[in-house]
């Protein structure tokens, strides 16, 4: 390979943050080369949102169909079938990557295949099986994401020990399954197996699963996970692994209870793709946890040099990673953008689907914040119990003093879809009274939404007033 000619922004990694900042530095003008030492689209595309969800999509048919009786339709026998379900998610797979790469074309943005480094003056090189190029860069945007993190427990040579990325390249399903770490990966992963018929342990550390999410939404899953056969062990953790065999495990936990499983999924977080790509040595600052450090432009510590997505840590989100891209692409190519995280919807596409956004009552409480807090169950609305979907509710919370909406948490069908109403509202600024007094189409699940901005003001109609 020959040394390539000089490039206005290279971007180093092709997941949802770098290619969108590709794209968008190209709209701008700017002559782009976007370095990638995988496949483009990076974890959300290969080994995160979008296998999962296309998973999700084939264990909820399969949830649907075992309840079709109710609706009263007569289905026969349901025989998921899991490699044509692996098959259908890597034709997903790659329709969007084939998307992906017509984009970057049309374009006019250079792919290059190859392992991307920083040197010292700031160039980028790549390093592939055809040798070693140096790009000559004007400005750099390190989009490298983040990996499965490992525990020392664990030797992850074993084949019964996974992370999130072997559990999607499962070639059949388990029939027993550790899950260690109850955030939203082991979640959705304990509900995908758990529709099939996979025995599942989960094993969390803190006092309740989904830590991070607001109390009463953790408390309404684990009964629901209970429900359909899935244990929970809080306040516990794997004390060591008492054998390895063939296709099976067996593990301490701290309560000195022994599990045994065909497999053990370890879900317990992310570690940065900071290392390795010469950041010391060109005057990029990592924090402790080896993210890289930026300000609010993405700028690094080394001027012309930005970084986004999972590798900066913050909000580990595919959506986040994007507009961090486009706000580097911004700044990169002379602009002057900078990150507003002040309204970032998050969701959980468990059965029933989670879905947050802003403050939570939680966290409220933490900071001693005085909040109106508002409610409205699924339960209590018709469209919800049409569908058969009643479990859940929307909880709105709202500043008492303005009526602003703060934040919001939403359990319940079609959750993620639900949450972009409160999340266009507490952008505009809107208040409760705003929400509930604009008409909502009959029968509709945002009317759930409504009810519960009406609720605050003691106007909510499908809610006895024992209930406000
Ligand atoms: P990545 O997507 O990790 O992309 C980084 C890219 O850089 C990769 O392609 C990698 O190969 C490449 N790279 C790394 N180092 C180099 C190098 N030195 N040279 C060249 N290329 C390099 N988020 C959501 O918003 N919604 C979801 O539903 C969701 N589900 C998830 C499910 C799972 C199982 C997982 C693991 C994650 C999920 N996420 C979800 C998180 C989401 O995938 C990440 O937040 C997002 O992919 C981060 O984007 P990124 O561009 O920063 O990094």
């Amino acid at each position: 390979m020959t040394d390539k000619e000089r490039y206005d922004v290279v971007v180093i990694g092709a997941g949802p943050g770098g290619y969108p900042a590709a794209i968008r530095a190209s709209q701008k003008g700017a002559k782009v080369a976007i370095v990638e030492k995988q496949n483009v689209g990076g974890t959300c595309l290969n080994w995160g949102c979008i296998p999962t969800k296309t998973l999700l999509a084939s264990t909820e048919l399969v949830a649907h169909a075992k309840e079709a009786e109710k609706f009263g339709v007569r289905i026969g026998s349901i025989e998921p079938d899991w490699k044509a379900i692996m098959e259908r998610k890597e034709n997903v797979i790659n329709t969007l990557a084939s998307g992906i790469l017509s984009l970057l074309k049309a374009n006019s943005i250079e792919l290059i295949k190859g392992k991307g480094s920083i040197t010292p003056e700031g160039k980028v090189t790549v390093e592939s099986e055809e040798g070693k190029i140096t790009l000559d860069a004007g400005k750099i945007i390190i989009a490298t994401g983040s990996e499965p993190a490992e525990i020392p427990v664990f030797d992850f040579t074993e084949p019964s020990v996974m992370t999130s990325t072997d559990a999607l390249a499962l070639d059949k399903v388990p029939e027993s399954l550790i899950i260690v770490g109850s955030g939203v990966i082991g979640s959705e992963f304990a509900c995908i197996f758990s529709t099939l018929g996979t025995q599942i342990v989960m094993i969390e550390l803190m006092d309740r699963m989904l830590p991070t999410e607001d109390s009463r939404i953790s408390k309404q899953m684990r009964s629901i996970f209970k429900k359909s056969g899935i244990e929970i062990k809080t306040k516990t953790t794997v004390n060591k692994v008492l054998e390895y065999k063939e296709d099976r495990i067996s593990v301490e936990l701290s309560t000195g209870e022994t599990v045994e499983a065909e497999k053990v999924l370890i879900s317990i977080g992310r570690k940065m793709n900071s290392q390795g790509l010469g950041l010391e040595e060109a005057g990029v600052e990592i924090d402790q946890r080896g993210c890289i450090v930026v300000n609010e432009r993405m700028e690094t510590t080394r001027p012309g040099i930005y970084a986004i997505g999972d590798v900066i840590g913050g909000i580990l989100l595919a959506h986040t990673a994007t507009f961090e891209g486009l706000v580097a692409a911004e700044n990169a190519t002379g602009g002057n953008a900078k990150i507003d995280y002040s309204v970032v919807p998050a969701c959980i596409f468990t059965t029933p689907e989670i879905a947050s956004v802003g403050l939570n009552t939680d966290k409220a409480a933490e900071q001693g914040k005085e909040i109106k807090v508002s409610r409205f169950s699924f339960g209590g609305l018709g469209k919800a119990l049409a569908m058969g979907e009643d479990r859940g509710f929307v909880q709105l919370v709202i500043d008492p003093a303005s009526d602003k909406i703060l934040g919001a948490q939403i359990m319940g069908p079609h959750a993620s879809d639900l949450i972009h109403e409160v999340a266009v509202a507490m952008k505009l600024g809107a208040t409760a009274e705003e929400i509930g007094s604009t008409i909502h189409a009959h029968p509709s699940l945002p009317e759930a939404i409504m009810e519960a901005a009406e609720a605050a003001h003691g106007k909510a109609i499908h809610l006895s007033p024992s209930r406000k």
